[in-house]
């Protein structure tokens, strides 16, 4: 199938695309008008960047699962693994904000504070169903997005 029908059929028409760019970002063949992601020429290639690179396209689960967890590492009821942990915040001020245990927020702290990344992009709850994207780069931004947002937002 060719790379933009497959986009749009199972992407776009779906109302999946979150706009998040990659596509408009990789190719001038997309972009974005009026805050909708359309295409802008009739390209006949298939397997393009544009379809392998957009986070809302379907994934092969099975071929993931063959290149990066061995056989013996999958259990039907949860999938593959590498590890399993049960974990929480030592810190109780992050637990007291957490959905579980705040271990992501803790994470994300640790990683700025010693200079493992930059900022990290992270999902704001705003109060209703659409939780906004945020990039994080001090340890109040990152605890401002403490808790779980259950919608995609566009990150
Ligand atoms: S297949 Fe490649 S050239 Fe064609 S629209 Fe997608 S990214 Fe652009
Ligand atoms: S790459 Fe992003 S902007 Fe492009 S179609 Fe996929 S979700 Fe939409």
């Amino acid at each position: 199938m060719l790379s933009t029908i497959a986009l749009d059929t199972q992407v776009l028409r779906p109302g999946l695309c979150t706009g998040c760019g990659a596509c408009q970002g990789l190719c001038p063949y997309w972009g974005s008008v009026d805050g909708r992601t359309v295409c802008f020429f009739d390209c006949e290639r298939a397997d393009g960047r544009c379809q392998r690179f957009c986070p809302r396209m379907p994934t092969d689960l099975d071929v993931l699962r063959k290149q990066f967890f061995p056989e013996d590492t999958i259990l039907p009821e949860i999938g593959p693994f590498l590890g399993l942990y049960l974990t929480r915040a030592a810190d109780e001020s992050i637990r007291s904000k957490a959905q579980h245990g705040g271990s992501m927020t803790a994470l994300v702290e640790l990683a700025l504070k010693e200079g493992f990344i930059d900022a990290a992009a992270l999902a704001r709850s705003q109060g209703g169903l659409n939780p906004e994207g945020v990039l994080a780069s001090t340890a109040e931004e990152v605890r401002a997005c403490s808790g779980s947002s259950f919608q995609v937002p566009p990150t």
